[in-house]
């Protein structure tokens, strides 16, 4: 099959970039592991291509305020940095969970946060799909939905988000800053994200041309030793979350303080268990109280013919993601 013809550029500045990049059907290249794979699929279609790798983005950067990743850092620097794996533990394991070293030596962080999802319809340019080709129909909502949201879908889409990362990310507040041609801005990383509502073609709030130039995340010290990313997959080699935990505690005299947990797998973004943050918030770090907290994070969940197996995945995934961050230290 005979790709369409599109037009190349590679900026080496950022004003450059977004020019170039305000177009209908440009789009952003950087390590290419998921946009050239949806490429050769023909999940989509760039008319026109911007090369990003020569934009000066792949600082890692930590400050007494908190940490500064580059867009185009990429994942297997990041989770080497000494002061991610000190201060950001939660960071640098997540990204041990993801992909394959060699995807991991490629992939950036923004890409990593761009990603698209995995739902089979979506890569095969064949079946229906309102996320690749809006209008189309869901096929999984009736077909093949075992790696299908729990929460926020809707009757146009139930896809879950791939990333790790981002699951990490928003457990620790992230923010993820934005250039434009009008300037920058900076949104929550929650924000960040859109539910699929009836325009499931954007995943996120980024307008046409906008490229992520960093992620922020604030200063962590605070859940030093008591971080815990968990991540149910498959199989063990490489792969995607089935269901994914991660898990920050602070804990003052046996009591926990503050809490914040969010999952990967179970929605189309990263999802806070803000009810599961509450059912642990000034209570003692107990057993009891993270099977409470475990059992508060399926509260809402909507399970379609053959993702229901999740809902009980989910509970076991926080209580044990709890326990191992939750012990006297
Ligand atoms: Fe497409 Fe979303 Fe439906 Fe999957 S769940 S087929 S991505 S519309």
């Amino acid at each position: 099959m005979t790709s369409p013809p599109f037009h190349y550029a590679r900026p080496s500045g950022i004003d450059d970039a977004l020019a170039a990049a305000a177009v209908p059907g440009a789009m952003y290249l950087a390590g290419g592991t998921d946009l050239l794979p949806l490429w050769k699929a023909a999940a989509i279609a760039p008319t026109r291509v911007i090369d990003i790798t020569r934009l000066a983005l792949a600082t890692i950067t930590a400050t007494e305020g908190g940490l500064a990743l580059g867009a185009l850092a990429r994942l297997s620097d990041v989770a080497r940095d000494p002061n991610v794996v000190g201060k950001y533990g939660l960071i640098a394991e997540a990204i041990a969970n993801s992909a394959s070293g060699q995807i991991r030596n490629m992939a950036t962080v923004g890409g990593n946060l761009l990603q698209r999802t995995r739902c089979p319809y979506y890569r095969s340019a064949d079946l229906p799909c309102n996320k690749r080709q809006p209008g189309s129909g869901c096929g999984a909502l009736n077909g093949e939905n075992r790696q299908a949201a729990l929460f926020g879908g809707s009757a146009s889409c139930v896809a879950t988000h791939p990333s790790d990362l981002a699951v990490a990310l928003a457990t620790l507040g992230a923010e993820i800053v934005i250039a434009g041609r009008s300037g920058e801005r900076r949104v929550p990383i929650t924000q960040f994200y859109r539910l699929p509502s009836d325009a499931p073609d954007k995943d996120t709030t980024l307008e046409q041309g906008e490229l992520i130039k960093a992620v922020f995340v604030p200063d962590a010290m605070r859940f030093a030793g008591r971080t815990s990313f968990l991540k149910i997959r498959d199989r063990a080699s490489f792969e995607f979350a089935v269901v994914s935990v991660a898990a920050a505690l602070r804990v003052d005299a046996g009591v926990i303080v503050e809490a914040r947990l969010a999952a990967g797998g179970i929605a189309p973004m990263p999802w806070r268990l803000t009810a599961s943050e509450s059912a642990l918030i000034g209570k003692p770090a107990v057993e009891a109280t993270f099977t409470a907290a475990a059992q508060a994070a399926t509260d809402g969940a909507k399970a379609l013919a053959d993702n229901g197996f999740k809902i009980e995945l989910l509970r076991r995934a926080v209580a044990r993601a709890l326990q191992d961050i939750g012990g006297s230290k």
